[in-house]
């Protein structure tokens, strides 16, 4: 392979594996740091962001429930039958419109009533499932509890209950009341989570059961069955490790914990790893690509600009590469040194011979550029054995070629061209490589007072010419 092609070669396989390499160290990095800021930042955050809001949310409903718990006139009234409902009625009205709380209820101990802003809506049963929340309360040795649930009597949207216990001036305990709130926000924050961040938020109570979850999470029941879980179970129950990796269904997570306590619920924030993979891999091959095209640019840039430089020196080397004869512009400067020397009269006589392959072209359309390479060196071994050192033999250009006879007669040079003429058609090394005779056409010329440099050349050039039109392989003297 050329020099040149090797250099550029070894370059831009320095240049792609130096940009492939980095790519991959990048990539390999961006993974670590996501997962690192995932499970150290994002995730942790995150939890935080639902956590104050859920606590911000519980506040008010809180004071509000707290407040009917210990109010006299509900007090009285459950203590005093529950006579006139329409009061009760008003009362929670009137509460739910101060307030602007979704729901407020009383349940009574004593006739298990269950009352709402617009009467009695149920009776709690023992045996209704559904009612359990009332039973397991009053079991509770708490006053007050949070309960989050979906409820389809509310329109199937995430309820928050805050239940308090209404006790009589006795301390004994004579009805459960409270407040019901959507948590429409909590709701469209689960979401966001899983549109803008790709997470996964969900709820799991103290049994291990998945209460809450958006439609999108993949897991339901209860975390003891679930595959991956429930190896870390424990550890999310003991409360003391909050960030966790693990696999389910071949796909492996990042998880993020938190106990809250006010609902006796964990909140668990996970994400993917193939989810946040995706942009990764994604950057990565555009990475990949970019320094693919910008190596590629850089390598035509460098042969570009070697191309350029070489031309520029080869303009200004005196040889010619191939056949190590004086190039044009050697030649040229040989000649004008010459020319002055006869001009001074230091010179007799010049001569100039100027010579061009014959069908040349069709040697490199039978036999390939090579050998037309091998024939152009040939023949200039055969010229300069024919012609003397001190003569100016040179590369005029492509299969061209001109002598410049010093101190030799204009009989003397024909003589020197026809040698030249008869020893190529009978060379033998050039016979070889053609397959046949090689012929060349030949100009010839002698320096008159009259002459300049450039005009020699002009006239010599046209008897070169004619001796092509005149059928080639012949010698023409002017
Ligand atoms: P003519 O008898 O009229 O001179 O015909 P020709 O085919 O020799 O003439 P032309 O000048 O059209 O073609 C010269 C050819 O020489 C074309 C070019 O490809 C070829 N040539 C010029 N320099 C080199 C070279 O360094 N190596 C090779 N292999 N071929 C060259
Ligand atoms: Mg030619
Ligand atoms: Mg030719």
């Amino acid at each position: 392979m050329h020099l040149k092609y090797k250099i550029i070669s070894v370059i831009a396989g320095l240049l792609l594996s130096v940009s492939i390499v980095s790519s991959i160290i990048n990539y390999r990095i961006d993974v670590l740091s996501t997962q690192d800021q995932l499970k150290n930042i994002s995730l942790p955050l995150s939890i935080d962001n639902i956590y104050t809001e859920i606590q911000q949310r519980i506040i008010e409903p809180l004071i509000v429930s707290s407040l009917m718990a210990n109010d006299t006139f509900l007090k009285d009234w459950v203590i005093y039958g529950e006579k006139d409902i329409k009061s009760i009625q008003k009362y929670l009205q009137e509460l739910q419109k101060k307030y602007q709380i979704f729901t407020s209820f009383l349940v009574s101990d004593d006739t298990k009533n269950y009352y709402h802003s617009k009467g009695i809506i149920d009776k709690i049963n023992k045996n209704n499932v559904e009612d359990d929340w009332y039973f397991n309360f009053k079991k509770s040795p708490d006053l007050y509890e949070v309960n989050l649930d979906y409820n389809k009597n509310l329109g199937d949207s995430l309820v928050m209950f805050i239940n308090y216990k209404v006790k009589d001036y006795a301390n004994d305990f004579i009805a459960i009341t409270g407040v019901g709130i959507k948590l429409l926000e909590v709701e469209k924050m689960l979401r966001s989570f899983k549109q803008k961040y790709k997470y996964d938020v969900y709820f799991a109570d103290e049994n291990g059961e998945i209460v809450l979850f958006t439609k999108e999470l993949n897991k339901r029941g209860n975390i003891s069955s679930i595959e991956g879980l429930k190896d870390i179970q424990a550890d999310i129950f003991a409360n003391k490790i909050n960030k966790f990796e693990y696999t389910y269904k071949d796909n492996e997570y990042l998880l993020s914990t938190k106990y809250i306590k006010k609902l006796k619920l964990y909140l668990l924030v996970e994400i993917d790893k193939k989810e946040y993979m995706e942009d990764l891999n994604k950057t990565f091959y555009m990475n990949l690509t970019i320094s693919v095209i910008v190596t590629l640019l850089v390598v035509l840039i460098i042969i570009y600009t070697i191309n350029i430089y070489q031309k520029q020196l080869e303009l200004l080397a005196d040889e010619d590469s191939l056949t190590g004869l004086a190039n044009r512009r050697k030649f040229n400067e040989n000649f004008e040194k010459m020319f002055d020397l006869y001009y001074r009269r230091n010179l007799k006589s010049l001569a100039l011979i100027l010579i061009d392959i014959d069908d040349f072209k069709s040697v490199n359309d039978t036999f390939g550029h090579l050998t037309g390479d091998k024939t152009l060196v040939r023949f200039s071994e055969l010229l300069k054995s024919e012609v003397r050192k001190t003569d100016i033999l040179a590369r005029w250009g492509g299969e061209e070629f001109a002598i410049l006879l010093i101190d030799t007669t204009k009989e003397e040079a024909i003589q020197i061209a026809e040698k030249i003429r008869v020893a190529v058609k009978e060379d033998v090394d050039l016979h070889r490589l053609l397959e046949k005779q090689m012929t060349i056409s030949l100009g010839l010329g002698e320096l008159t007072s009259n002459d300049s440099q450039d005009g020699l050349i002009l006239k010599v050039d046209e008897a070169l010419y004619k001796a092509k039109n005149a059928g080639k392989d012949q010698l023409i003297i002017i």
